[in-house]
């Protein structure tokens, strides 16, 4: 990477800005996934031992419009950080202004401080130069580690970098290297899973994956309009019937790299107690029918040819997982990859639905990578430079 990291920057005695990412979800006050937060202990850890001022961290939790409102507030991931930390963590109910200096002010030494919501305040998401100025006035050096925003450009992440020396952490780091290598950089055969609902949204990184990739294997929802192009009657189906035309263009770009489920299994209804089966994905799919899942014989035939992979990157579910009964082929595929990394291909989960599947599967940890930002990822995945990760400074 040709941008600074912690490592490259003096934190002795200095207030040392962090931009994490615990956009966390939260059941009242728990949090109930605490990936993200465990994810900045690294970072955190290595700065403490630098012998700072001060750590003083910030973040986004959900989208509150602009103004405090207690459902967002990030008071909850406090008592996590002090259990994963080992040390004490205050809390200010402050972004900016007297009461959060005061809070800094008052840090004893090698102290830190999480503040409030970063977007309690207007100026954060349009990047407000005078709220990127009062947040930097609390600290001398800035440090990102939230991947999971540094696709958007605001202000306590973007804005800041103006007014103090500004790197990377360790999460970002390993994120970029991973994502950024997979596409720029991979060991091949390099093949793409992508799935999730529509191809609309996915556009862009099919057409950048097909300039990379040895395969892409598409899934889920956007399948569906890859095979209505192809011919097919998808019945009641998701399908984007003004992608149609998008699709088969696509298909005759991919010459022959792109492939479909070979098997999907098929409902009459959109919940999990109707009656379902697998059938052919070459069969026309009866009036009053949808297709919800790919069937355990397109699960097999992708394992072929995944078969001698050396990168794998996947992103977005197979079927519609959140319902038990069509989450079969999004979670047999993820074994399937846990079984590839084991045998040394690089696997990487690339944010988002794919990741929660990974986990509900139990085997997050089998995988070489697991994103921690969905959207930030598929940016990567498209080739495209996060702002986050441009403001930065270049070593
Ligand atoms: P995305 O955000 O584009 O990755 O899409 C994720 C969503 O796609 C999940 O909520 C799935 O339920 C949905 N999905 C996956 N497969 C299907 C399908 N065959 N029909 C309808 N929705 C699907």
């Amino acid at each position: 990477m040709n941008k600074k990291t912690v490592r490259d920057m003096d934190l002795k005695d200095k207030r040392v800005l962090v931009r994490v990412d615990y956009n966390v979800p939260l059941e009242g006050d728990k949090v109930t996934d605490a990936t993200r937060i465990r994810e900045s202990i690294p970072t955190l850890k290595y700065i403490l031992e630098q012998d700072p001022q001060a750590i003083i961290l910030m973040s986004h939790l959900g989208r509150p419009k602009g103004k405090p409102d207690p459902e967002f507030s990030l008071r909850p991931v406090v008592p996590v950080l002090i259990d994963l930390l080992d040390k004490d963590v205050q809390f200010v109910d402050e972004t900016v202004g007297s009461k959060a200096k005061d809070a800094v002010n008052r840090l004893p030494k090698g102290g830190i401080l999480m503040l409030e919501n970063t977007r309690f305040n207007e100026g954060e998401t349009n990047n407000d130069a005078e709220f990127a100025a009062q947040l930097a006035q609390l600290g001398d050096v800035f440090i990102n580690d939230a991947f999971g925003t540094a696709h958007r450009a605001h202000a306590s992440n973007v804005g800041i970098t103006r007014h103090l020396p500004a790197a990377a952490g360790f999460l970002l780091e390993k994120e970029l290297d991973y994502l950024v290598d997979a596409v720029e950089n991979p060991k091949r055969p390099f093949i793409a899973i992508i799935g999730g609902a529509k191809v609309s949204g996915k556009i862009e990184v099919i057409q950048t994956l097909l300039t990379k990739v040895d395969k892409l294997l598409i899934g889920g929802g956007m399948a569906n309009t890859f095979l209505k192009a192809r011919g097919q009657d998808v019945g009641d189906s998701l399908v984007e019937d003004d992608a149609l035309g998008l699709a088969q263009d696509l298909m005759n770009a991919a010459k022959g790299k792109l492939i479909l489920p070979r098997e999907v299994v098929i409902a009459d209804d959109f919940s999990n107690d109707g009656q379902a089966m697998s059938v052919p994905a070459s069969e026309d799919v009866p009036k009053g029918w949808r297709i919800l899942d790919i069937g355990m014989g397109a699960v097999s035939a992708f394992k072929d040819e995944l078969k001698g992979a050396r990168t794998i990157v996947w992103n977005g579910p197979m079927g519609v997982f959140e319902m038990p009964r069509f989450a079969t082929g999004t979670v047999e595929l993820a074994k399937v990859l846990a079984e590839l990394s084991r045998e040394g291909a690089t696997t990487i989960i690339g944010g988002g639905d794919s990741v929660a599947a990974v986990q509900e599967a139990g085997i997050a940890d089998q995988m070489s990578h697991v994103s921690t930002g969905g959207g930030a990822s598929l940016e990567l995945l498209e080739g495209k430079t996060l702002p986050g990760v441009a403001a930065l400074q270049d070593k």
